[in-house]
């Protein structure tokens, strides 16, 4: 046993570190091979992502999908559902994959105030234990809304964000100084409040509406 352990011991860092890399390249190599270097749900080219999909216990080319930014983005919940790119899951829901098969059933739950969508849900089949797996994310719960933080003008906001406040704020209990115009760098979403974020004005940290913001485009 003692032996054993020592032989353990002795592997470097480094080597286990080349080692995860190693499997986690071997996984994108075959699951590029596998999708032909295209998006498993929409199938468009250009670059490509590993998603895994969760929740998932090990690396198995099975629980992992290859999908590009905007799709990833939008099963992320980090942009809104744009319905039109969705229709490709009449197709990636017959896909044999069954990462594609149990993100395809989530989407299309999301979706399923849309007819065609609910179409789809009703033809769909999934075994007991991918549609286990299907409904572990709670997508099927939702609906088709994506919580995202907006500033008074509709324009997405994200962490790290500078923004500029559109109205003055009297912060109770405070002489802070929070006029028209000040400027927030490097804004913190609240999370599971998509009408607050937080910020440092003369160093400090305060609530903010995201109504009385305008986000500021960063600089080219
Ligand atoms: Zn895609």
């Amino acid at each position: 046993m003692t032996k054993v352990i020592r032989g353990i011991y002795r592997i470097s860092p480094a080597l286990i570190t080349f080692a995860a890399h190693y499997i986690l390249m071997k996984l994108e190599e075959r699951l590029a091979a596998r999708s032909e270097n295209k998006c498993e749900l929409c199938g468009s080219g250009g670059k490509l992502n590993v998603y895994e999909v969760p929740p998932q216990t090990g690396g198995y080319d099975d629980n992992n999908i290859l999908i590009c930014d905007k799709c990833l983005a939008q099963i992320d919940k980090k942009e809104e559902l744009d319905n039109k790119h969705w229709s490709v899951l009449t197709t990636s829901m017959w896909s044999e994959i069954p990462g594609v098969q149990v993100v395809s059933w989530r989407m299309l739950n999301r979706l399923k105030n849309e007819a065609w969508a609910a179409d789809s849900l009703d033809m769909m089949y999934l075994d007991d234990e991918r549609l286990e797996w299907a409904k572990k994310s709670g997508d099927h719960e939702n609906d088709a809304s994506v919580d995202l933080h907006k500033d008074a003008f509709g324009a997405l906001l994200l962490n790290g964000d500078t923004v500029i406040l559109t109205k003055s704020l009297d912060v109770k209990g405070s002489t802070l100084n929070a006029k028209v115009g000040t400027v927030i760098k490097n804004i913190h979403l609240v999370k599971d409040n998509t009408e607050q974020i937080e910020g440092r004005i003369e160093g400090q940290m305060i609530v903010v509406l995201t109504k009385y913001v305008r986000r500021q485009a960063p600089k080219e």
